[in-house]
């Protein structure tokens, strides 16, 4: 039985190999950057010109970015323990709470769930987070100290903030505790299927600014997805003061990042529109297996009741939504006919979809043609399950 892998949201094999033929044109013989030896230890926030190259995906401008190992998930994890570090200590208070937007990321959740916060689950909208739920929450309760946002292309709904969204989020900013912060993941930021025409996004930064609410925005990115995913650059965008506190904190953990791979990748793109053209490279390999699942999602569930599906304009993630009650049973029928998809439910905080509804489809890793085989055999799952309720 041939089987498809479709757990994770990885790069393929063709994606990795953009930037490995990128990097054998360029010669990487500097090693006096800037003015220092980046063989060496220090200079903690990262090169001047990796937080420029991080700087726009981020929406602040470069003094204000940290560009910091090879994982913005470990950024997220150090900054919310810092927070709940500060938060526990500062109230005597033991338990603390955050936000999830669901369906949502589990790793989001795994930080949070490691660190010991109960998380709150609020059902995503098509444009943005519930403002009003989680306003109401909020006001009742001020043991929440965080929330997670996936601005553009949010893994696993794709959803891209509208205007309102943005600025509804500012709103819970200036309504709530003085630990409450918004963990802004920027994770898709610049991966529209048309990199010349990106879908735009607020720069909430900046708004946050204009309402002095940018201590309580904690902003992250990463390559991971653009060049070499676990052997790139990840950032965090950080107000002028939270920077200044945070980089203490991190000078504790460590002598300063890997700049070898900062100046890689600061060469790998320094023409100006070098990145745009290596976004629209991933996205010629992206689109055509976004479009085979979602023509064939098309072709044969448009009219099965109750079945919808995302259709998402970049990112990596397409969700299905089936009857209540059907999602674990599909996921393992697919499973049956070798088909792995990740585990329904893992979109919801402690794996517990309470509608059982919902299902990740993550198309990026296998070929077109397994891709297509796949989309047709979560079909059948589908159909057969629902046929048998
Ligand atoms: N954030 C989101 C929303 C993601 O989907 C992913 C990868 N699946 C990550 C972060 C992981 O980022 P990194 O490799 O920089 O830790």
């Amino acid at each position: 039985m041939k089987t498809v892998d479709m757990t994770r949201g990885k790069p393929s094999e063709d994606q990795l190999l953009l930037t490995w033929q990128l990097e054998r044109k360029k010669n990487f013989s500097d090693y006096i950057v800037e003015g220092i030896d980046i063989r060496n230890y220090g200079v903690l926030e990262g090169l001047q010109g990796a937080r420029a190259l991080l700087s726009p995906i981020l929406q602040v401008p470069p003094a204000q970015v940290i560009a910091f190992g090879n994982s913005s998930l470990t950024l997220m994890f150090l900054y919310a323990r810092w927070l709940l570090d500060r938060y526990k200590k500062e109230t005597g208070r033991n338990t603390a709470k955050w936000i999830a937007l669901t369906p949502g990321y589990d790793r989001h959740f795994a930080i949070c769930e490691e660190l010991g916060i109960e998380l709150i689950s609020v059902p995503m909208t098509a444009t943005g987070p519930d403002i009003s739920a989680i306003q109401s929450i909020i006001n009742q309760d001020n043991s929440v100290i965080g929330m997670w946002c996936v601005p553009k292309y949010s893994n696993p709904c794709g959803v891209v903030y509208s205007d309102e969204a943005v600025m509804g989020c500012i709103s819970l900013l200036q309504e709530s505790s003085p630990y409450f912060t918004i963990f802004w993941d920027n994770a898709y930021g610049i991966h529209d299927f048309d990199p010349l025409n990106p879908t735009p996004l607020l720069p909430i930064m900046q708004r946050a600014e204009e309402m002095k609410l940018q201590d309580k925005l904690a902003l992250f990115c990463s390559t991971s997805k653009i060049t070499y995913a676990g052997g790139g650059l990840a950032g965090m965008g950080l107000s002028v003061e939270m920077k200044k506190h945070f980089l203490k904190h991190l000078g504790v953990i460590s002598i300063g990042p890997d700049k070898l791979v900062q100046q890689k990748h600061i060469q790998l793109f320094s023409e100006p529109t070098s990145l745009t053209a290596h976004m629209k490279e991933h996205a010629a390999l992206m689109m055509p297996k976004f479009e085979a699942v979602l023509s064939t999602f098309a072709d044969r569930l448009y009219n099965t009741p109750g079945v919808r599906w995302s259709k998402p304009k970049g990112g990596y993630f397409i969700s299905l939504y089936t009857p209540h009650g059907t999602a674990k049973k599909i996921c393992t029928t697919a499973r049956d006919k070798g088909i792995i998809l990740t585990q329904a439910g893992s979109a919801y905080p402690y794996g517990h979809d309470p509608e059982d509804a919902h299902l990740r489809i993550a198309p990026s890793y296998p070929s077109l043609e397994d891709v297509t085989y796949a989309a047709n055999i979560i079909c059948d799952a589908v159909n057969e399950v629902i046929k048998s309720m």
